[in-house]
């Protein structure tokens, strides 16, 4: 296997939303949880996309693991890698885009290297250096109340100049709209003045593809699925074209019960929550008894005994961010989060003892979280239920075939639950 290209996820849905960036334009990919035993063998695929949980670690984990994965993504013949990001930008200033990508672009030898988490597909787009969600500035969208990774700053130069060593510049919309070799000659002219990264502007996909055209002829970028679109343009161009075959995966219908897991506290998940309440049981969390250690789990368990053989459940700990916020002042951040995440896993665990092998989670971190308790290596991507979310099914894993959908708090329609569920064969 000889990859065309490589990537590092910082988290497991941004990682599904970038594989399924790469399969739609004609990539076969594969995602795969962690760097991979070199035991297990992979599909004849184009695309490695490596899921890693480094989003909110320490920046110095982070940055191991990031470094590992390009190591073995390089060993397997990428000659470009793509360091993934949330297209919000989601970091703090403690990191982690800023330690990963220096120390990326070290190991990679680039001068320069080019970032954006643009992705207009799904309304992200930056202009003047300014991220926009939809019609509003970062910091004035709902991220602003993220519960691990609050932005507070719609300025990407200056976000991501707080995190780096390096000097972050600007290729402004009107040096992209001139061209790959204005935006080449802008990125040299940086370079010689010592600026290690720039912020490129993309406010439409053909801005993507230019960008693609000129980040394949470097070893690293940093960006969104939009950067992932652009480079996998660029990377079908240069083979002559090529038409979107899916890796060759059993299409063998998984069946049995099918729960849905929301730890997203985000606008998006929660509204989808409340319409799915509609449709199919949804068991509500008390995330305070989570967070104090009182048996919430096993109450969830007992809720969903009695529901799995008939419909599709939902068991969801997702608060406003009011409620979020008045937990993490009488826990901690980190421990709330790390306390539901963890209690997410374990009911996770266990609804797949009690045979589910079709799941549904809402959530980065939350999906982090479950799919490193169930031990999957990897998956195959499959079709999209939503822009950004595709099936996935299992490669490799010891408890047999499974479907899941890692979705990313802010993506999906408002009947997301449903729309995954008729997804899931
Ligand atoms: P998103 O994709 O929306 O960012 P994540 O799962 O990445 O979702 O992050 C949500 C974080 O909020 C997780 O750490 C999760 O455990 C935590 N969380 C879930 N429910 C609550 C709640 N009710 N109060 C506080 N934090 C919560």
């Amino acid at each position: 296997m000889t990859l065309a290209l490589g990537c590092i996820a910082d988290d497991y849905t941004g990682a599904s939303d970038l594989a399924n960036t790469l399969t739609r334009c004609g990539l076969r990919t594969v995602q795969t949880i962690g760097v991979l035993d070199d035991a297990l063998t992979l599909p004849d695929v184009e695309a490695v996309v490596v899921s890693l949980k480094g989003r909110s670690n320490a920046a110095s984990e982070a940055v191991e693991r990031s470094r590992a994965a390009d190591r073995w993504l390089r060993a397997h013949g990428a000659a470009h890698v793509l360091f993934k990001i949330c297209s919000t930008f989601d970091s703090t200033d403690a990191g982690n885009i800023g330690p990963v990508m220096d120390a990326l672009r070290a190991d990679s030898g680039d001068a320069i290297v080019l970032v954006t988490p643009a992705f207009p597909g799904t309304g992200r787009t930056v202009f003047q250096g300014n991220l926009f969600v939809g019609a509003v500035p970062l910091a004035e969208s709902p991220l602003k109340d993220h519960p691990l990774n609050p932005m507070r700053d719609s300025n990407l130069v200056r976000v991501l100049s707080r995190q780096s060593k390096t000097k972050i510049g600007l290729v402004d919309l009107a040096t992209v709209a001139r061209g790959a070799d204005a935006i080449r000659s802008r990125l040299s002219k940086f370079a010689s003045q010592g600026f290690g990264a720039a912020i490129v502007d993309a406010v439409f996909d053909d801005e993507l593809e230019r960008i693609g055209h000129v980040a394949i002829g470097h070893r690293l970028s940093v960006g969104a699925s939009g950067m992932g679109l652009g480079l996998a343009r660029a990377i079908v161009a240069s083979k002559g074209g090529a038409q979107a075959r899916a890796a060759s995966s059993s299409t063998k219908p998984v069946g049995g019960p099918i729960a849905c897991l929301a730890g997203s506290c985000s606008q998006a998940t929660l509204e989808q929550i409340t319409k799915a309440e509609k449709s199919i049981p949804v068991l509500r969390l008390d995330p305070e008894k989570i967070v104090s250690g009182n048996s919430e789990v096993e109450r969830a368990l007992d809720w969903a005994r009695g529901h799995l053989s008939d419909k599709p459940i939902l068991i969801a700990s997702s608060s406003t961010p009011d409620q979020v916020a008045g937990l993490q002042k009488r826990h901690g951040r980190e421990a709330t989060g790390h306390a539901i995440e963890q209690a997410m896993a374990a009911i996770s665990e266990r609804l797949v003892d009690a045979g589910v092998r079709r799941l549904v989670i809402a959530g980065g971190e939350t999906s982090g979280a479950v799919v490193d308790r169930l031990g999957v290596p990897a998956f195959l991507v499959g079709a999209e239920i939503a822009p950004g979310v595709p099936v996935l099914r299992a490669v490799g894993w010891q408890r047999g075939e499974a479907v899941m959908a890692l979705k990313s708090g802010n993506f999906g329609g408002p009947d997301f639950f449903n729309d995954a569920i008729r997804f899931m064969p």
